[in-house]
């Protein structure tokens, strides 16, 4: 029978919004188990030459829905993880040096550009039959008591039990399911830039701490890394406007030429540095993902892999609610699922606010409590390896699929 939005309205069981690499896992992880599935997203503005470096726990996950055999061979693995302590200060904490086999691992994970990975994610999505992709605008979403319209730009309808919201920092999803946000902003930015380098990275990642933020160096496959530079916004300008020659002197300059020459590449990424929590991840038949639901610095390479154990943990719930006959969008689910994230979420974005403030604060007790930490770390065997496996498989939260079990 037609309803207020005529009778042509698609009715999947979950519609995703937005096509990052949280909606695209999100969609794929649901149309793998089963549920019909139309993904609509539209192209970023701005092409994003990011890379993302991805734990052990995300690869798994990624392997399982079949999309890592269609980019492993542009991702290289981390087997090395060097702090140093660049702050130049009187408390300095010792160079700290973490290696995978430690904990009994090839790798603890592998840094890819988004692009392979994105192009990787689509190319999986285009194959799954139960999902249909939309290349599109949302412009509404209307949720009700069964069901969660949304209405694109080319006047198409759709309406289904379960919308994933992964529209971004700025989610129209999350405000119409009428969800608030905690949010700070820090007085930092990150520069980010992919460069080629005449020494050898050895899989090794180097994380200089700096007095205005870190400056990590990521390595990329071949003689290639990637490098995210925290900087006071004024000098993250600066910094961002030198032309390549000085830009690539300035990098080796502050890489203190442990990679040699450096040329970098084009594309360059100037991001401004801030938390954004949702109150909630979930209401009114919308689920929010990636940093639709949380946003946090580029510190300890953590967003998108708590985006990506979001769209395993969703894709989880709503799968096993469609087994049981249970509505996927129902209240119980998504309490489940906020109740799933809370705690991993909460724990890492305080984790890396802490370290962040350590690192500006001009205190010397607080310098001194950094110190003290990472001496600890430095010294303290179990510590250490509890530290590294947390870092990768957190404890609060292994959904299926990062265990490698299909949904
Ligand atoms: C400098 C930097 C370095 C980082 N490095 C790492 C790292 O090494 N490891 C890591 O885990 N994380 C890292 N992150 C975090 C990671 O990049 C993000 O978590 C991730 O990109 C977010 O993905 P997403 O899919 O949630 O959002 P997005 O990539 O923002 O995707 C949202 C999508 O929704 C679409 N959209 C929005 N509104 C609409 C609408 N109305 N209709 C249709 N489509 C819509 C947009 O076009 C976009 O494609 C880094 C972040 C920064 C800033």
């Amino acid at each position: 029978m037609p309803d207020k939005y005529g009778d042509h309205a698609e009715s999947p069981a979950a519609i995703v919004v937005g096509g990052g690499p949280a909606g695209l896992t999100a969609a794929i992880a649901l149309a793998s188990g089963g549920l019909a599935t139309v993904l609509v997203g539209k192209r970023p503005a701005k092409a994003d030459n990011r890379t993302s470096f991805l734990v052990a726990g995300s690869v798994t996950a990624l392997d399982t829905l079949g999309v890592w055999e269609l980019c492993r061979t542009q991702a290289a693995p981390l087997t090395v993880m060097r702090i140093v302590d660049d702050t130049g200060r009187l408390w300095r904490a010792p160079e700290l040096k973490f290696s995978a086999q430690e904990i009994e691992l090839d790798a603890f994970g592998y840094n890819i550009e988004n692009r392979h990975l994105v192009a990787a994610l689509e190319q999986r999505a285009r194959a799954l039959p139960a999902l249909r992709m939309i290349e599109d605008d949302v412009l509404s979403v209307e949720p009700a008591d069964d069901a969660v319209v949304v209405s694109l730009k080319s006047g198409e309808t759709l309406r289904a039990a379960l919308v994933i919201g992964a529209d971004g920092r700025r989610s129209l999803c999350r405000d119409a399911a009428g969800i608030a946000v905690d949010e700070r902003e820090y007085k930092q930015a990150a520069l980010t830039v992919s460069f080629k380098h005449s020494r050898p990275h050895r899989d090794a990642s180097t994380e200089f701490h700096t007095p205005s933020g870190p400056f990590t160096l990521v390595p990329l496959p071949g003689s290639r890394s990637s490098l995210v530079w925290v900087l006071d916004p004024i000098h993250a300008d600066e910094i961002a406007a030198l032309d390549d020659a000085a830009l690539s002197a300035e990098i080796e300059r502050a890489s203190h030429s442990i990679l040699g020459k450096i040329e970098i590449e084009p594309g360059r990424g100037l991001f401004p540095l801030g938390v954004v929590t949702a109150k909630r991840f979930g209401d009114r038949r919308i689920a929010l993902v990636g940093e639709a639901a949380h946003v946090i610095p580029p510190i300890g390479a953590q967003g998108l892999n708590l985006g990506l154990r979001d769209a395993a943990s969703i894709g989880e719930l709503a799968v096993q609610a469609h087994r049981d006959g249970r509505d996927i969008g129902g209240a119980d689910v998504l309490s489940a699922y906020d109740k799933m994230r809370r705690a991993d979420v909460g724990t890492r974005t305080l984790a890396i606010d802490l370290l962040n403030r350590t690192l500006l604060s001009d205190l010397l007790p607080l310098q001194g409590v950094r110190g003290l930490g990472l001496y600890a770390l430095d010294r303290i065997g179990p510590l250490r390896r509890a530290v590294m496996r947390e870092g990768i498989a957190p404890a609060a939260a292994t959904p299926r699929l990062m265990r490698g079990e299909a949904l």
